[in-house]
C-alpha cells in the first residue's frame, strides 16, 4: 500500500499489486466496502514511535520508505485502526465509525497509474480514485455534472466551432482568436461597454508596456516578481509587459490637476495583460499568458465612492443578468493577523473594509452574503462575485475593489471644497475580469449553443440544388444589410449534409429554399433545438430576429 489522500475532488489510494485492476473490479470493490461499512466498525487513532510503526508496517515497504521521511523531518507518526482488522499509518481526521459513511452515496470513479512519490524513477503503483458524499442525490449531481462538462469542455468545442487556436510557435498560454471567436469577443466587450456608457465612464488607450520605475512605485515589481515578464532595452533599460492596468491609468490620471467638481473621472481600456504562468499551470482559455480585461478605474472623493460602487454593481449585474448566470457575492478582507501581505497602513484598510460593507450589506443585507478573511488584493478589499452555470459549477468572474493604497502612493490629490488637498480614492472595476476565462465559462454553459445575439453565424442560408443558389444567396444578402450575419452554405454537398453541418455549428437558424420558397419570395425555417417551424416571408424574419437579437433573448 502507497497513500492515499483526500484531493480537491474526492480521494485515491495507491497500491502495488501483482494483478492489474481493470475498471470491473471497481464495482466489485465497492461491493466489499458497502459491507464493511454495515459491520459498523470503529475507526480509532493513536500515536506510535517509530521501532512500533517499523513493526507494525514491516511487510508494507512504502509504509517503511514514508516512516523513514517522517524520522527526518522529526513528525509524530499515526496510526489509524479500523474495528480491529486493519491499520494504516495515516494522519487521520476521518469518521469515528464507518456507519457515518452513506453507504449509497461513494463511488470509486476510475484508475490511473501513478509513480511512488511521484517520480520516474521509483516504481509504478495503480492508483484508485473515488468520491463520497453524504447523500446519493448529491453524489448524482456531482457525477452528472462531471459527465456534463466533459462534454462540454470550452477546449474540445472551441475547436469544434472554430472560436480559438493554439500555436507552437507562438507558445503555450496564448491563444490566438479566429474570425469567429473574435467576434464573440467583441460581442461581449461592446455590451460591457454599453454598459459603462451610461455611468459615464470613457475610454483611454496604454501601452502594453512601462518603465521598471513604474511597477516599482505601485508596489508591483516585487509582488509580481515571477510573474512579470521582463524586456531589457538596447541602451540597458528595463522594462515589463503589463501584468495589470491600474498604474498605467494612474498616469493619465495624474496628468493634470483636479478640483471636486471634476470628479469622478472613470477610464476604461479593453487591454490585454501578461502573466508568466508556469507551463504546468495553463489550461484552455481558463489560465493563459495573454489576459484581455475589460478593465476601469475610478478616481473619486470619499463622499462619492459609495454612489460609483453601486454603479458597478448594477453594471455587474445587467451583465450577468443576460447570460442567465445568478451571481453569488464574497467580501474579501485582509486577514489582519498577516499585516505583511498588505500594502498600506491598517486605518486604510479599515476605512476602505467599511465602505464597501456598507454596500454589500445595502445591496444584498446584512449577514447575507460570505466574507473571506485574507482574500483581499494586496493593495486592498474586494466584492468578489461568483457566477453560477447550466451546471450548477460556481466560477470567481467579476470583482469590485477599493483602493486607498495606490492612490496614496502615486501621492494622487484633489482640490477639496475647502480649498485644500484631499486624497483620491480609487475603484477597480472589470466586470468579465479576464475576456479570455469568460469565454471558456459561456461556451460550457451554453455547451457552444449561444443565444442569437452573440452566435457568430446566426443564420444559414441552404439552397436545396444549385438550381435555387442565386435566391439562397439574395436572401443572404438581405439579411446582412439588415446586420444579420448570415452565411450561405456551399452548394457542393448533399442537402442533408449541409443541414447537419449547420446543426453541429449550433447556427441557431438554418433556412432552406427551393421551388416553392423562390416562386413565394418565402423561407424555410428551423430553429435550432426545436426544428422545422414554418414559413416566413424574409422581412416578417428579419423583424422578429432583430428583436430577439435586441433584447438579448
Ligand atoms: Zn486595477
Amino acid at each position: 500500500m502507497g497513500i492515499g489522500p483526500t484531493i480537491e475532488n474526492g480521494f485515491y489510494y495507491d497500491f502495488d499489486l501483482k494483478e492489474s485492476l481493470t475498471p470491473e473490479d471497481l464495482p466489485k470493490l465497492e461491493k466489499r466496502i458497502r459491507e464493511l461499512i454495515r459491520q459498523d466498525l470503529k475507526m480509532t487513532g493513536s500515536k506510535a514511535t517509530t521501532a512500533s510503526a517499523r513493526k507494525l508496517f514491516k511487510d508494507q515497504p512504502y509504509k517503511l520508505d514514508l516512516i523513514k521521511d517522517f524520522v527526518k523531518e522529526k513528525k509524530q507518526l499515526t496510526v489509524y485502526k479500523l474495528g480491529d482488522m486493519f491499520s494504516d499509518l495515516c494522519k487521520g481526521g476521518h469518521v469515528k465509525n464507518t456507519k457515518e459513511i452513506n453507504p449509497d452515496a461513494f463511488k470509486l470513479t476510475h484508475l490511473a497509474g501513478a509513480y511512488w512519490k511521484g517520480d520516474e524513477g521509483n516504481a509504478q503503483l495503480q492508483r484508485v480514485y473515488g468520491v463520497a458524499f453524504s447523500s446519493k442525490t448529491d453524489m448524482e449531481k456531482y457525477l452528472w455534472q462531471q459527465e456534463e462538462a466533459r462534454k462540454r469542455d470550452h477546449r474540445k468545442l472551441g475547436q469544434e466551432l472554430d472560436l480559438f487556436t493554439f500555436s507552437e510557435l507562438v507558445g503555450p498560454g496564448l491563444p490566438l482568436f479566429t474570425p469567429k471567436g473574435t467576434v464573440l469577443r467583441d460581442l461581449l466587450d461592446d455590451f460591457v461597454w454599453s454598459l459603462r456608457k451610461k455611468y459615464g465612464y470613457q475610454r483611454v488607450d496604454i501601452p502594453h508596456i512601462t518603465k521598471k520605475d513604474l511597477y516599482e512605485t505601485s508596489g508591483h515589481w516585487s509582488k509580481f516578481k515571477s510573474e512579470l515578464f521582463r524586456i531589457n532595452t538596447r541602451e540597458g533599460h528595463e522594462f515589463a509587459l503589463k501584468p495589470m492596468n491600474c498604474p498605467h491609468h494612474i498616469q493619465i490620471f495624474a496628468r493634470r490637476k483636479w478640483s471636486f467638481r471634476d470628479l469622478p473621472q472613470r477610464y476604461a481600456s479593453t487591454t490585454k495583460i501578461y502573466r508568466d504562468e508556469q507551463a504546468g499551470e495553463l489550461s484552455g482559455l481558463v489560465r493563459v499568458r495573454s489576459i484581455t480585461q475589460d478593465d476601469a478605474h475610478v478616481f473619486c472623493d470619499m463622499a462619492r465612492t459609495e454612489s460609483e460602487l453601486k454603479n458597478v454593481w448594477e453594471i455587474v449585474h445587467e451583465f450577468y443578468g443576460a447570460f442567465n448566470l445568478p451571481l453569488k457575492l464574497r467580501l474579501s478582507l485582509r486577514d489582519p493577523k498577516q499585516p505583511d501581505k498588505y500594502l498600506g497602513d491598517g486605518k486604510l484598510w479599515k476605512d476602505a473594509e467599511a465602505i464597501l460593507s456598507v454596500v454589500a450589506d445595502k445591496k444584498i443585507g446584512k449577514g447575507k452574503y460570505e466574507c473571506a478573511l485574507g482574500e483581499a488584493a494586496f493593495y486592498g478589499p474586494k466584492i468578489d462575485f461568483m457566477a453560477i452555470d447550466s451546471l450548477g459549477r460556481e466560477w470567481q468572474v467579476a470583482t469590485i475593489q477599493l483602493d486607498l493604497n495606490m492612490p496614496k502612493r502615486f501621492g494622487l490629490t484633489f482640490t477639496n471644497d475647502k480649498g485644500s488637498q484631499s486624497q483620491i480614492f480609487m475603484i477597480h472595476a472589470a466586470i468579465m475580469g479576464s475576456i479570455e476565462r469568460f469565454l471558456a465559462i459561456l461556451i460550457e454553459h451554453y455547451a457552444g449553443a449561444f443565444p442569437l445575439w452573440l452566435s457568430p453565424v446566426q443564420v444559414q442560408v441552404i439552397a436545396v440544388s444549385e438550381k435555387f443558389q442565386s435566391y439562397a444567396e439574395k436572401i443572404a444578402k438581405d439579411l446582412q444589410a439588415a446586420d444579420i450575419r448570415a452565411e450561405l452554405a456551399e452548394a457542393n454537398e448533399t442537402l442533408g449534409k449541409r443541414i447537419r453541418e449547420g446543426e453541429t455549428q449550433k447556427v441557431p437558424y438554418i433556412l432552406i429554399v427551393g421551388e416553392k420558397e423562390k416562386q413565394a419570395d418565402t423561407v424555410a425555417v428551423r430553429k435550432r433545438g426545436k426544428g422545422d417551424i414554418g414559413t416566413t416571408t424574409i422581412s416578417s424574419l428579419i423583424k422578429s430576429l432583430q428583436e430577439e437579437i435586441t433584447k438579448r433573448k
